[in-house]
């Protein structure tokens, strides 16, 4: 029987499946009173006993047990040592390039998320960090775009918007071989479909607002690290100074989320099959991108490192009047940002997530003006079906 009375003990779960997990949590329950939803500690500051004691919590932005539990939690799941639970997805990455030095290069994937592309740019240029972005999904590619000061390599798979599937542990074994450290950006398939770390990853981000939070009710973001204690300590700096870590309400939402994560994403990946075949058969769509197709270029990989396709879908229209039509006419369907929730939402890359991508760059990945993007939601497929089919062709 459980026994715990104070939040140092905490429990890995090694014993429980992954649907069972994410019920679950870390400690699971609030140990000092055995609520069995982690309480929202919505407090700055915590009262020392006496001088030289702690009750383990000092002020919020250093730890808070709400959003310790999450960190915990995410730990477990990736099955890495430590996590850390950010404001947002973006700080998360931040936090990540941080262990960069001026003067390293870091290689990433060259259709990686719109505001990714700003962080490497804008921010990390001015401090000397070197980039380039190659096709992970062609290792020759990656092979050749290595130079003497390659430290990092940063991975989105499935990558976003045009859904191409990178080897993590190809690319993480050529990442060992010249001692950089491989980095996967797991907001499309969470832990529930892949676990890059143990693929050969030594980093896992996440945008949280996404798939763990699940309802689109909150920005968040998250890193598990591996093993390297030194390297979740950099972390630990970063997020204390930068003061980029998760209000104790948000953390809660995200935990709420979790519970639920193994039962969305087996509805998010049986829908967005349904939608991607049916998108295939339409005669105003040119071209689906969908990693479950049997098709697919890298199915093979797909099959080999996950266990689930997603629920995410992009496809190319006839035209930017078909675009527009869709856009004005879908009904429950929404248009807008974002992905991973409850709800389906499509998006217009070029004009939204991609934005601040550069024109070339855009063009030659094929994010044009008749490309959409669609979060496939937990609705009934059907009823997403026949608003795509009457927003589309009525
Ligand atoms: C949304 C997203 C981000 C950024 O996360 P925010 O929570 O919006 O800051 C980063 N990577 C991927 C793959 C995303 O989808």
């Amino acid at each position: 029987m459980k026994n715990f009375s104070n939040y140092t003990d905490f429990d890995t779960k090694e014993n429980l499946a992954f649907d069972s997990k994410v019920v679950h949590g870390a400690l699971g329950t609030e140990p000092l009173t055995g609520a069995v939803s982690m309480p929202i500690f919505q407090a700055a500051t915590f009262r020392h006993p006496e001088f030289g004691q702690t009750t383990g919590f000092a002020y919020s932005r250093l730890e808070n047990p709400t959003r310790l539990e999450l960190e915990r939690t995410m730990a477990i799941l990736e099955g890495g040592i430590r996590g850390f639970a950010f404001s947002s997805g973006q700080a998360a990455n931040m936090a990540v390039f941080s262990l960069l030095e001026p003067g390293d290069h870091i290689i990433l994937s060259d259709d990686i998320y719109g505001g990714t592309f700003r962080i490497i740019g804008d921010v990390f240029g001015k401090y000397g960090i070197e980039h380039t972005y190659v096709d992970m999904s062609d290792l020759d590619a990656v092979q050749a775009a290595i130079q003497k000061n390659t430290k990092m390599f940063f991975i989105e798979t499935p990558t976003n918007p045009m859904m191409k599937v990178a080897d993590i542990h190809a690319v993480s074994e050529i990442a060992k071989g010249i001692g950089a450290l491989t980095v996967v950006d797991n907001t499309f398939l969470t832990p529930y479909f892949q676990k890059p770390l143990t693929l050969g990853a030594d980093i896992v981000t996440h945008s949280s607002t996404k798939y763990l939070g699940g309802h689109n009710d909150t920005i968040s973001g998250i890193v598990v690290v591996k093993d390297d204690e030194e390297i979740a300590e950099k972390i630990n700096i970063h997020i204390k100074s930068h003061g980029s870590q998760l209000a104790p309400l948000d953390s809660w939402l995200v935990l709420r989320g979790i519970k639920t994560l193994a039962v969305r994403m087996d509805k998010h990946n049986a829908n967005a099959k349904k939608v991607a075949h049916w998108l295939r058969e339409q005669k105003k769509v040119e071209k689906v991108y969908y990693v479950g197709f049997e098709d697919h270029k890298d199915y093979d990989v797909t099959l080999k490192q996950t266990t689930g396709f997603g629920g995410m879908i992009s496809f190319t229209v006839d035209s930017e009047e078909t675009v527009m039509k869709i856009l004005k006419n879908v009904d429950m369907i929404m248009f807008a940002e974002s992905l991973g929730g409850t709800e389906t939402l499509i998006t217009y890359p070029t004009t939204q997530t991609h934005e601040d991508t550069p024109e070339d760059v855009k063009e030659k990945l094929g994010i044009t003006r008749s490309f959409l993007r669609m979060s496939v939601g937990i609705e009934n497929p059907d009823d997403i079906i026949a608003d795509l089919d009457r927003a589309m062709n009525g």
